[in-house]
């Protein structure tokens, strides 16, 4: 496995990861909506000893995620605010990278079953969420770590309008 370069728009900040990201997260939470002013965050996840900066020291906000009060830090260049990665107070082993920050955004695999969508709840009118992937309405758990079962929409799934024919099971 080779390296994976990315960085900011400025190029003060370069980063690498080592390996495939052990899954993709689609957040569609307004925390995402609000980091990135887009609809959602496309959030490949690596492990921490997987990722390592090239260039630069990164800023850091840090605020208490609403669900389980734990310190959520965007780490983003000071001189162009591009937003690189995520750390977890509570999920310290991982990272959560913002993944139109790679060179090539298109090397990691997103296929239904690599990737993963979450906060459905808020996610914006029209977005479309792919058949056969794992869904969910907020977290994949609960904040006692008792995981939540996944919705699978049998066909795409247009947030805001009422699925036809598609069962959640
Ligand atoms: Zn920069
Ligand atoms: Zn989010």
């Amino acid at each position: 496995m080779s390296w994976n370069h990315g960085g900011c728009l400025c190029g003060a900040l370069r980063y690498a990861t080592a390996a495939k990201p052990l899954r993709v997260t689609f957040c569609h939470c307004k925390f995402c909506q609000r980091a990135t002013g887009s609809a959602y965050m496309v959030e490949p996840i690596f492990e921490r000893t997987n990722f390592a900066m090239t260039a630069g020291t990164p800023a850091i906000y840090a605020l208490a995620s609403k669900g389980s009060g734990k310190r959520v830090s965007i780490n983003f260049c000071a001189t162009c605010g591009t937003r690189l990665f995520l750390a977890f107070e509570r999920f310290p082993d991982i990272l959560g990278v913002y993944g139109g920050t790679f060179d090539d955004p298109d090397w990691f695999e997103r296929t239904p079953l690599t990737s993963r969508h979450i906060f459905l709840d808020s996610a914006r009118q029209g977005t479309i969420i792919p058949a056969g992937v794992r869904a969910y309405r907020e977290h994949t758990m609960l904040n006692d770590g008792t995981p939540v079962e996944p919705v699978i929409f049998e066909q795409p799934h247009e947030i805001g309008k009422r699925s036809t024919g598609s069962a959640w099971r």
